[in-house]
């Protein structure tokens, strides 16, 4: 796991306003903590940066893992499974409910 500066992680979480940036969840409608997640993996060269981290609930953040993209179940086609920041040039995420999430 990487260090994340505290600073940094204040300021991912500022911006979120105590949600998950996945799925909308409040942290207060949870029994677990939300975490700071990296959008774009480590291990895909994601850096550790304001763009590239979000909070994510526990569910978000373990079922997307390392993913970047998935198949869109009515299209099949492959698509990315955010807009995160880096690719769309806001600080705010697009919000198509994940493959994974289920209501
Ligand atoms: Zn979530």
């Amino acid at each position: 796991m990487t260090y994340i500066p505290e600073a940094l992680r204040r300021l991912v979480a500022e911006r979120a306003g105590g949600r998950c940036e996945y799925c909308r969840l409040h942290e207060d409608d949870t029994f677990f903590t939300h975490e700071v997640d990296h959008i774009y993996a480590e291990k895909h060269d994601g850096p550790t940066a304001e763009w590239n981290l979000c909070v994510a609930c526990s569910d978000c953040n373990r079922n997307k893992g390392s993913d970047i993209c998935s198949l869109d179940l009515e299209t099949g086609e492959v698509v990315a499974l955010y807009q995160p920041a880096a690719t769309a040039g806001v600080s705010t995420f697009s919000l198509p409910i994940p493959a994974w999430s289920s209501p």
